[in-house]
């Protein structure tokens, strides 16, 4: 089998040389383990966090050693009663094409209940985000007006059409391409636009001239000035991701506007989905019965074979996904 290796750490932003596609053997798996074939893989931005050696939420990638993350494989032998060959299971052994697990870790997936690819998009960690995001953070009420940035990505497509379900009144997304503002629309978002036509701060204004009470933020940067602006009194922000900086070799400078949590009484809260794991189970019930009957719908953007795994990754940072990005093996 195949995996793909840390060859080298970047600086700024990532290239094709700091990875590296190895062959190696086909693992054994030992008492109480199980050999996968994995079928599909997850590329996720904070995986360009743990591409540097720095102490975070996450241990770094090692050098010289396969990359991991989320990912759906098939069980080809198992040293354990929990499960069978030809059973689907999600892991954490992304980034190769075969993985010994543990028992512990390793969950079975119903493909009858939806889509493989369903498992690592919006019924999983990324629908669980948004949703987290949206209720227990940012504790959104119906009637307010939402923000969401990234939005034509994974977690935030997911996030527009989650607050518009619970009663938003008014759901505004911003994304990189014409393209994208138009799917964000055909998606239900009541407003879009392209954060690269001019300022953010005058678009959102344009979008939402009576304000905002939630900002969903997966950006940072010009797109948080721009939420600040736009809040209205005890206007909450959860803050997702900052992917606007994921790249910088620099610290980035912060709003300029911060004093306006003052004026306006906001909260701002940072948030990983670790913490929200109890809202799951209410989460899967209710996400299932959206997929199930139509009234959330995702798109994926799928690229082929391990080996352009790398690719994209570095995609993925560009804008170059329409929803989730998959890799599939
Ligand atoms: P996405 O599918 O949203 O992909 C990333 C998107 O970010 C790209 O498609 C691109 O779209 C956009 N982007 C890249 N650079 C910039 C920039 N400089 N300014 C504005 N947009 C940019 O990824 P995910 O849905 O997986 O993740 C979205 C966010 O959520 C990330 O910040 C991620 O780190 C965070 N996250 C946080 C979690 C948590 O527990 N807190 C869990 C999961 C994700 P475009 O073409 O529009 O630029």
């Amino acid at each position: 089998g195949h995996e793909v290796h840390l060859a080298s750490r970047p600086h700024g932003w990532p290239t094709l040389e700091n990875f590296h596609l190895v062959k190696v053997p086909v693992p054994d798996p030992g008492p109480g383990q199980l050999l996968v074939r994995n079928v599909l893989m997850s590329v996720d931005p904070y995986m360009r966090g743990r591409m540097n050696d720095a102490k975070s939420y996450t241990p770094p990638y090692a050098l010289g050693e396969a990359l991991d993350g989320g990912a759906i494989g098939e069980v080809v032998a198992s040293e354990t009663d929990a499960f069978r060959p030809g059973d689907l299971v999600q892991h954490g052994k992304g980034w190769r094409e075969y993985a010994v697990l543990d028992e512990r870790g390793t969950h079975r997936i119903d493909p009858t209940v939806a889509p493989v690819s369903a498992y690592l998009g919006p019924l999983g960690g990324i629908g669980l985000t948004a949703y987290a995001g949206l209720l227990d953070v940012a504790a959104l009420q119906p009637g307010d007006a939402v923000f969401v940035s990234a939005a034509a990505g994974a977690v935030g497509s997911l996030a527009g059409q989650i607050a518009k379900l619970k009663g938003a009144s008014r759901v505004v997304g911003s994304a990189g391409s014409d393209e994208k503002v138009r799917r964000l629309l055909e998606l239900g978002f009541d407003a879009a636009f392209n954060y690269r036509d001019q300022p953010v701060r005058r678009s959102l204004a344009e979008a939402a001239p009576e304000g905002i009470d939630v900002y969903f933020d997966n950006v940072g940067g010009d797109h948080l000035e721009a939420a600040l602006s736009a809040l209205r009194l005890h206007g909450r922000v959860a803050i997702c991701g900052m992917i606007a900086q994921y790249n910088a070799t620099e610290p980035v400078p912060g709003p300029r506007n911060l004093a306006l949590t003052i004026s306006k009484r906001l909260t701002l809260r940072g948030f990983l989905l670790h913490d929200h794991l109890g809202l799951r189970e209410q989460f899967v019930g209710e996400m299932s019965g959206w997929l199930r009957d139509g009234r959330i719908r995702y798109h994926e953007t799928v690229v082929e074979g391990l080996e352009n795994a790398p690719s994209a990754f570095l995609g993925l940072l560009r804008g170059e996904n329409l929803g989730k990005m998959l890799v599939r093996l």
